[in-house]
């Protein structure tokens, strides 16, 4: 009989463990042995158990614990007590594992504990006499003793039928899966143990067998587990036996998948939820990338508007806003540049400098906006004589409008200077006192090979300008020096 060592525990708690009914002997020791463990732990010995009036039993358990590490010891303490040799324990590591402290108010429910702490030991000792045992037996003759022990231990259930597909045998994995005994379950029928709708197709993997086919299966059924109730999925296949093409039976191979098809349902649920996250994140992608490319678009079409803008800035800033003819601005930066320009090229430059005859009194007469409007007018006569490339017309300022013709030499300008005056006549622009409105011009031609500065130029042409108005407007001069 398994015998607990009691040490300092009341003799009413040992009278409790003996008559408890789970065949336990209790041997008293007093606390003073304690500390000396080998005076009472005999062969038989498979728990000791401690009782609360032990001052400290914190060295006896350290003692035990180097002396025997399978040697599982309860402990009664009581309130703070307990809660201290708790914390002690934390800190001798390699003794907490075999030492449980319980509370000795709640006695009586420990006693399960120490018969399941007692029984621990016991069928340890048992397990490794048999495996001395077995390990000091002799190698076995016969190689089918061998098969039927692999069989018998496979961790496969396998079951073996006759050709009336009742079961012959089945092992030890078979029994635990179905939950039948090897002793009860002979002449039954396997479908027996599965539900009604699964038993046609075992039915007919057996049948199958039986007429010949090698093999039938794997397919996976449905069993509930006979004691936890739980949902078991079996994997079956059915194999032939026979010898020389007869047929003799068929062996049923039994496979608990219940772990393994719930992680491969887990896997696959894992791996749709990393599609669904992948699918996510791509559509998220693209949607970034949509609302990019549109705000690219919109960048671009405002960068257009802005380049536009800019130009329209730009030709605002050169501009005359009265008769759209560059302005004086535009005239000061690109008469030089003409001039050096013709420099260059050795060509010469002319400068027209035009002046709207009497036109105070247009002013005067008519209002200062019918003045603005035959401003415009002049403007349009004066900007069509330009008519080669690089030749432009500009509003020097009031009444006084400039035109440059670079490459033209005197004839040239004389000849545009002329036609101007003339067009004037023959557009014939009303005016309140002179016949039609007329035009003064002063004629500048830069011809040697220096060309003199812009101001100079334009001067000059002022001059010329100042004696086609002495000489009686309505005509053009050409500046000579003196
Ligand atoms: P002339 O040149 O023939 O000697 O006589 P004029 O009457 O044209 O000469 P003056 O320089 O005395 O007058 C120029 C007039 O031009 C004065 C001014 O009122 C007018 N004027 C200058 N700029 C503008 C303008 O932008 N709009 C209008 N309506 N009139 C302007
Ligand atoms: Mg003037
Ligand atoms: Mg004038």
């Amino acid at each position: 009989m398994p015998e607990i060592a009691a040490l300092d525990v009341e003799p009413a708690f040992m009278t409790r463990i003996r008559e408890s009914g789970q065949g336990l002997e209790c041997t008293e020791i007093r606390g003073d042995a304690g500390s000396a463990p080998d005076q009472y732990l005999k062969d038989d010995t498979c728990a000791v158990l401690v009782g609360p009036t032990l001052a400290d039993p914190l060295p006896l358990l350290i003692s035990l614990g180097s002396r025997d590490r399978d040697m599982p010891v309860l402990v009664l303490r009581r309130g703070d007590d307990l809660r201290e040799l708790k914390t002690r324990l934390r800190f001798a590591p390699g003794i907490g594992r075999q030492v449980r402290i319980w509370d000795e108010a709640e006695f009586e429910d420990a006693i399960p504990m120490i018969h399941a702490f007692a029984m621990r030991k016991t069928t340890q000792e048992a397990l490794s006499r048999g495996l001395a045992a077995a390990a000091a037996r002799p190698e076995p003759g016969k190689p089918e003793y061998q098969l039927d022990e692999v069989l018998n231990n496979a961790p496969i259930g396998i079951a073996v039928l006759n050709t009336r597909a009742e079961i012959m045998a089945i092992n030890k994995s078979s029994e635990s899966l179905l939950g039948w005994s090897r002793r009860g379950v002979k002449d039954r029928k396997l479908a027996e143990r599965f539900g009604p709708q699964q038993r046609e197709l075992i039915n007919d993997m057996v049948s199958r067998c039986l007429a010949g086919d090698a093999i039938a299966g794997p397919h996976q059924f449905e069993l509930r587990h006979v004691v936890r109730r739980e949902p078991m999925l079996i994997q079956m296949s059915v194999g032939r036996i026979g010898e020389f093409g007869g047929v003799s039976g068929c062996a049923v191979y039994l496979d608990d998948v219940t772990d393994l098809v719930q992680a491969q349902g887990d896997l696959e649920s894992a791996r749709m939820r990393l599609e669904e996250k992948v699918a996510a994140r791509t559509r998220a992608m693209s949607l970034i990338k949509e609302r990019l490319e549109q705000r690219g678009e919109e960048l671009e079409r405002s960068n257009d508007e802005l380049k536009r803008a800019k130009a329209e800035l730009e030709q605002m800033t050169v501009r005359d806003g009265l008769t759209n003819l560059y302005n004086r601005r535009y005239l000061d930066l690109r008469l030089p540049e003409e001039c050096r320009r013709m420099q260059r090229m050795k060509s010469p430059i002319a400068v027209l400098m035009i002046d709207v005859d009497h036109f105070k009194s247009y002013n005067d007469a008519l209002g200062h906006m019918e003045g603005d409007i035959c401003l415009s007018h002049v403007a349009d006569i004066i900007s069509a004589a330009c008519r080669r490339s690089g030749e432009f017309a500009a509003r020097y300022g009031g009444e006084e409008f400039c035109v440059i013709l670079p490459g033209s030499g005197v004839d040239d300008a004389l000849g545009i200077a002329n036609r101007i005056v003339e067009q004037f006549a023959e557009y014939g622009l009303p005016h309140p006192t002179q016949e039609h409105v007329t035009v003064s011009i002063g004629v500048e031609v830069a011809t040697g090979p220096e060309v003199p500065a812009a101001a100079e130029l334009l001067r000059r042409a002022d001059r010329a300008l100042y004696s086609s108005k002495t000489a009686g407007r309505n005509r053009a001069t050409l500046y000579t020096a003196g």
